[in-house]
């Protein structure tokens, strides 16, 4: 029987350190029965850090197993107590960054451009959208909303819905009806007053902690492949 790994980075994305028991090894990856390292998913870069000596190099998902990849052998086998540590540094970023993201494709879907696809990484960021007409100073003014919204400052959220009941909601339909059918409770991230979508990704707990938004490059690829690429500034 498969074990399904307890997500601790929903229950405590701010907490680095954390004990757990091997469950299964296959040569230099790991499964365990908690984790706080958050799996590369949804476009957003997996944690890395350490665990006992080793090096978490990467984490991915599959199915409903978090598969820790390690720089060296441990000699782990089931059921040895093992410690982990993120590299909050890193961590930290990559939740500034994905907040970030969530602002800023509010206020482009608001404007009625689509979200074509992201990826979060700790160094930039980036997103693809449409837009009929490529118009720079109307993109620079979203990300200069963007960065008074931050500067108002709002709590962002993080919770469970029945699927029913998330379906109800207005603007989360479209993103609810793509989670897999499977899920029973859906988890929500919300940016209080702003935006809220059905998401499994790591936030920080107010805007105000990403700092600002610089947009890096623009490019255009065409009507339906535009592309940001964006970064996050201490103030
Ligand atoms: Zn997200």
């Amino acid at each position: 029987m498969k074990t399904v790994t307890k997500k601790l980075f929903w229950d405590r994305p701010y907490d680095r350190e954390f004990e757990a028991k091997v469950v299964s090894v296959d040569g230099q990856r790991v499964i365990l029965d908690q984790t706080l390292f958050y799996p590369r998913g949804g476009g957003v870069a997996s944690d890395t850090g350490l665990l006992d000596n080793a090096k978490v190099v990467e984490v991915t998902k599959q199915d409903d197993q978090i598969w820790h990849s390690l720089g060296s052998i441990l000699g782990l086998k089931p059921g040895d107590g093992v410690r982990g540590s993120v590299d909050w540094e890193r961590r930290h970023r990559l939740m500034r960054m994905h907040t970030a993201g969530h602002l800023l494709s509010s206020i482009f879907y608001r404007e009625n451009c689509l979200i074509t696809g992201n990826q979060i990484d700790p160094d930039r960021s980036r997103f693809d959208f449409n837009l009929e007409q490529f118009d720079r100073g109307r993109i620079e003014g979203f990300v200069n909303e963007a960065n008074r919204i931050i500067a108002k400052d709002a709590p962002v959220k993080m919770y469970f819905v029945d699927r029913d009941e998330a379906l109800k909601m207005p603007g989360l339909i479209k993103l609810a009806q793509a989670a897999p059918p499977s899920e029973d409770q859906l988890r929500i991230v919300e940016i209080e007053g702003i935006d809220r979508q059905a998401d499994g990704g790591l936030h920080v707990a107010n805007l105000k902690e990403i700092g600002r938004i610089e947009l890096l490059k623009l490019e255009n690829k065409g009507k339906n492949n535009r592309r940001l690429y964006y970064d996050v500034k201490n103030l």
